[in-house]
């Protein structure tokens, strides 16, 4: 006959095995912010016409590393790391555009969270301008999730976007990526051919919608302004929409991917959000 000493072991027992179970549960852990660059914009009045012409503004430029229980999930790549080595950092042939620097390299901010770039499972880029495709091929092994549309937009000289040999998944709409609606890609296109902003489920954060550059600060969003260099503006009103009416579904955050004002508010790696 089990004693009363047993009865409570083999209760706590279960209590750690439930608990143990718990920790491993499917879908998203956390999330990490991570300064993937710091610029100034020389005239904001190209991302919103009639307003703010000849103003200049700060800009960041934003990654996000999102631990699943089926591996890590890196969103964007930002500015190459190798621009950490230049003291002037990236100038703009145009200088009304961003001129970036990268005080800390995305290698780095890896390194002390004890993440190795082979750890990186899958990745997606919101689209394929420079700021958000710099790192892509620190990760060679990650499966990049893109839409066709984007991929298949040809870039200067008709060059491809990314290294014909890097392993992809191409897109033609709304993607769950792990198939269990922690983190979905969402076709917002507009900036870009084959834009894509993504929605991820955390388990007390909640819902973040991450914006890509559907809007590249606040303001521009609450007032549904189109950048001047959008390949659609009829599109990209259209997806401003789409992600308004995402956001009011799920109640969700919405993190805009440049917005300086809205980063200085957040925390950032090693700080996460879970
Ligand atoms: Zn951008």
């Amino acid at each position: 006959m089990m004693s009363k000493f047993t009865l409570a072991l083999t209760a706590a027992a279960l209590v750690l095995s439930s608990q143990s179970v718990s920790a491993q549960k499917p879908g998203v852990e956390r999330l990490y912010i991570m300064n993937c660059g710091e610029g100034v914009a020389g005239d904001i009045g190209r991302w919103s016409p009639g307003v703010n012409e000849g103003k200049s503004m700060d800009f960041v430029d934003t990654c996000y590393l999102i631990k699943h229980s089926q591996g890590w999930f890196l969103w964007d790549t930002g500015i190459p790391d190798a621009v950490a080595a230049m003291p002037n950092g990236l100038a703009p042939a145009d200088p009304k555009a961003v001129s970036w620097k990268r005080p800390k390299t995305l290698a780095a901010q890896l390194e002390q969270i004890g993440v190795k770039p082979a750890d990186v499972k899958a990745m997606g880029v919101s689209h394929t301008h420079p700021d958000h495709i710099g790192n892509v091929e620190m990760f060679p092994q990650a499966t990049l999730y893109v839409q066709k549309a984007e991929y298949d937009w040809p870039g200067a000289n008709n060059e491809p976007r990314f290294k014909p040999s890097h392993p992809v998944e191409l897109l033609a709409g709304d993607k769950d990526v792990f198939g269990d609606g922690s983190i979905t890609i969402l076709s917002t296109p507009g900036h870009t051919p084959g834009h894509q902003s993504l929605m991820v489920r955390l388990p007390r954060t909640r819902v973040v919608l991450l914006s890509g550059d559907a809007a590249h600060f606040r303001d521009n969003y609450d007032n549904r302004r189109v950048p001047v260099n959008n390949v659609s503006k009829e599109q990209s009103i259209a997806s401003m929409q789409k992600i308004a009416d995402t956001i009011s579904k799920e109640e969700a955050q919405f993190w805009i991917n440049h917005d300086k004002a809205q980063r200085d508010t957040q925390k950032l790696s090693p700080e996460f959000y879970d």
